[in-house]
């Protein structure tokens, strides 16, 4: 195996924890490996694979995932990935004396829900920090692992009920356009370490929930109550809106509706494109310090 995709978990000891029993996790030859026997291959894109049992993941597959990255490439989501990008960088270059000192030797990023890996990439070249990045479909990851370019990223297929980090070891977690566990973020981050999190906001993608509403159960979107449930569990440091239209090619234009959650549960075929010549993507993107180490909750 190609010994710099290993060399992405020489610092797992600090970071990682098995998830079968807890304890940290050490990489040994091509494998990750805890002192009670529990062990998890590496394979040969640079990834491992820490779920147990028979997980699937409906929503997402291959050629989907490989749909999102045409359009990442488009530079659709070029400046929400710079807004989450400078807020990470915010956040590492701000942490307090508290947070160095709890947190592994280099404050680490975790990106829960990563996909194919475009947030966290755009992270670490803005941050250069230590980065851990999971998603539960093993498809992105290998995608992710398969094709990235600096090989300072940890790559896991993971679960967000069962973070494979050790306690108050993550300075920051990035939560972008992906589902959230607040139980599990406050059990990994450390003292004054944050959340970046990023949803969409009702503008987000209008011009296809236009076309598409006479198919859709709700035809309007309000990020509201993702809002009001994570100031429940933190305290909201920084909020800012941010978007782009584009103008869109066929090649572009046909990748955004293959990979738009929207769209899941309707037959786009049936539904006349050609107007759909521009695209909005916006988002809010918040920077949250956790409020209470000890109030369970997920969502
Ligand atoms: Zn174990």
């Amino acid at each position: 195996m190609d010994a710099r995709k290993l060399a992405r978990f020489d610092h797992a000891e600090h970071l990682l924890a098995c998830p079968v029993c807890g304890s940290a996790l050490t990489r040994g030859g091509q494998r990750l490996c805890c002192p009670k026997g529990h062990s998890f291959d590496i394979a040969r894109q640079g990834y491992a694979n820490l779920l147990r049992g028979g997980h699937k993941h409906q929503d997402y597959d291959r050629a989907s995932f490989a749909m999102r990255r045409r359009v990442f490439q488009s530079g659709l989501y070029d400046a929400i990935a710079q807004a989450v990008a400078t807020a990470a960088e915010e956040t590492v270059a701000h942490l307090d004396e508290t947070c160095r000192a709890s947190a592994a030797a280099a404050p680490a990023i975790v990106d829960a829900g990563c996909g194919e890996g475009f947030f966290s990439r755009a992270v670490r070249a803005a941050t250069m920090a230590p980065l851990c990045a999971f998603d539960i479909s093993r498809d992105s990851i290998q995608l992710a692992a398969a094709t990235n370019p600096d090989d300072a990223t940890i790559w896991l297929v993971a679960d967000l009920a069962a973070i494979p980090v050790q306690d108050s070891r993550a300075a920051c977690v990035l939560d972008i356009f992906s589902p959230a566990n607040y139980r599990e973020f406050t059990r990994i981050l450390a003292a004054g370490g944050r959340i970046v999190k990023a949803i969409p906001t009702a503008r987000h993608l209008e011009e296809i929930r236009q076309l598409a509403s006479p198919h859709l159960k709700h035809d309007t979107y309000s990020n509201q109550r993702i809002i009001e449930h994570f100031e429940r569990f933190c305290r909201i440091e920084q909020r800012r809106t941010v978007g782009t239209t584009l103008e869109l090619d066929d090649d572009v234009r046909d990748a955004l509706i293959a990979m738009t959650p929207m769209l899941f549960n309707v037959d786009a075929a049936r539904i006349d494109w050609t107007s759909l010549t521009r695209a909005t993507v916006e988002a809010e993107v918040m920077v949250g310090t956790v409020r209470s180490r000890n109030q369970p909750c997920r969502n």
